[in-house]
């Protein structure tokens, strides 16, 4: 998000503007009987009918205080400014977003959605919550798996992801699926035990209160119901983890320059995964939120991990 010239807007303003123009989640009346009466329903008299839709108010549901400070990257920030930057990375990356993570992980980023997915033990019929979805790469697995029975919500904070999510999963034929703007750390348009399983995909790190954002997953499950999340980790084997540090702070900014004209949103990725807890702290984390029987899977040495739980 290099800002040189004044005058010309950033890439993640543009998209902003793009998608603050074009919206289709703005100016739309509120239909009768959704939570809190902030969602607004959409698309109507569209061919995109069978899905509902709803909008949060920038900003809604913030559980942080105002003047506490957090991590964006490597930066200590406001909690609020935290929340607007990585709004801005996600506007500025969204249309290239699937394209960088294949070149990005060299397409292995698939075996370890494939590997998550394959825990999720998701059966036809059941509900599915993917929160932080952005283009619907987890969506669309489980809306074949539950079939025309069960019911899958794709949910991001962004909604320049999941409008890109949205016509992906639509053109792909996915009828059973909503699409939910919403924030990890409340959920607040979704009731108490009401998905059979909960996912959140290279999400979590990017929550300011990833605490308040596991007690909202717990709150939303189903008794006897799941929860996983698949995230970057630690390494577990050192000399590796030099290499992997030297790939992630040099070339991944580099293809975010030349794919994306973004190399600083691409800096972010490589900070915030520093960043984000390991796989012991995590555990006790989702622990400290209630969840139990939890585990997690290292992949790839432990650059990714598949941490798991259980709302009994
Ligand atoms: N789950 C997708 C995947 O695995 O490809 C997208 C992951 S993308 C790296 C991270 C997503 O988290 C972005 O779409 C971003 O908008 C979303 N996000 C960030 N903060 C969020 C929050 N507080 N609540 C919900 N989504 C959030």
């Amino acid at each position: 998000m290099s800002n040189e010239n004044q005058n010309t807007p950033t890439p993640a303003e543009q998209a902003q503007q793009r998608s603050d123009s074009n919206s289709p989640f703005l100016n739309a009346p509120l239909p009768e009987g959704t939570p809190q009466g902030q969602q607004q329903s959409l698309a109507q008299g569209t061919n995109k009918d069978q899905i509902r839709k709803y909008n949060l108010p920038r900003g809604a549901g913030h559980t942080g205080n105002l003047g506490e400070t957090t991590h964006f990257g490597f930066r200590t920030v406001s909690t609020e400014e935290k929340e607007q930057k990585v709004a801005e990375v996600f506007h500025s990356v969204a249309s290239k977003y699937d394209i960088m993570n294949d070149l990005m992980s060299f397409g292995i980023h698939r075996l370890w959605k494939r590997f998550a997915i394959n825990m999720s033990g998701v059966r036809r019929g059941q509900r599915v919550l993917d929160i932080a979805g952005g283009t619907g790469d987890l969506a669309k697995a489980f809306s074949r798996q539950v079939g025309p029975t069960g019911h899958v919500v794709l949910s991001d904070i962004n909604e320049s992801m999941l409008n890109v999510g949205r016509d992906r999963l639509i053109d792909a034929g996915c009828t059973n699926v909503d699409f939910v703007l919403a924030n990890a750390e409340t959920l607040e348009p979704f009731e108490d035990n009401s998905f059979d399983l909960v996912t959140i995909s290279f999400g979590l790190r990017n929550v300011t209160d990833k605490d308040a954002a596991l007690e909202a997953m717990y709150r939303v499950l189903k008794p006897g119901g799941r929860l996983l999340i698949l995230e970057f980790s630690k390494p577990i084997f050192e000399p590796f983890s030099k290499l992997y540090d030297l790939y992630s702070f040099t070339a991944l900014p580099l293809m975010g320059k030349l794919v994306a004209n973004d190399s600083e949103s691409y800096k972010y990725l490589a900070e915030s995964i520093r960043m984000h807890p390991d796989q012991r702290t995590l555990k006790q984390m989702m622990e400290h939120a209630g969840f139990q029987n939890t585990d997690y899977h290292n992949l790839t040495g432990g650059i990714v991990a598949v941490h798991r739980g259980f709302k009994l």
